[in-house]
């Protein structure tokens, strides 16, 4: 009884910013992630996060954001690096391969080209974005001044 009153205390004492897309890498959001950590404090943000990112994120840099983004994206880097080693194919190569080869291709490349855009998803012109009252901006200014 009284664990599940503090968290629906800590819950509500966290800003929420909300978005469709994940803050590390602009896939959909499917769940939310606590920032600072709940490990580290009740204070701060739920931000929309993807599945993934956010079992990557874990503990990572508890209050330096900037940084966080940055492990998350070395993590993603790492996980799939299979896929990002996956050299470009040529139409005429493609259509010389069996139909089977070609969908194992294609499947990698797909892969590849969305691993690619999660690394490039620029994570803090999408919170600037979704940040509508400058609250997140203003926590780090303050964290910053401390
Ligand atoms: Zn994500």
């Amino acid at each position: 009884m009284r664990a599940s009153s503090q968290r629906q205390n800590y819950e509500a004492s966290r800003i929420t910013l909300k978005g469709d897309l994940c803050v590390y890498c602009g896939d959909i959001a499917t769940t939310v992630e606590h920032f600072p950590p709940v490990s580290v404090t009740n204070l701060g943000f739920k931000l929309p996060c993807c599945r993934e990112c956010n079992a990557l994120a874990i503990d990572e840099n508890p209050r330096d954001f900037e940084r966080r983004i940055e492990c998350v994206k070395s993590r993603i880097r790492r996980k799939h690096w299979k896929w990002l080693q996956i050299p470009e194919w040529s139409h005429e190569d493609l259509t010389d391969l069996s139909p089977m080869m070609r969908r194992e291709v294609i499947n990698g490349l797909n892969k590849k080209a969305r691993t690619i855009k999660r690394l490039e998803f620029v994570s803090l012109a999408y919170i600037a974005v979704i940040d509508t009252d400058d609250q997140f901006q203003m926590f780090f200014d303050r964290s910053d001044a401390a």
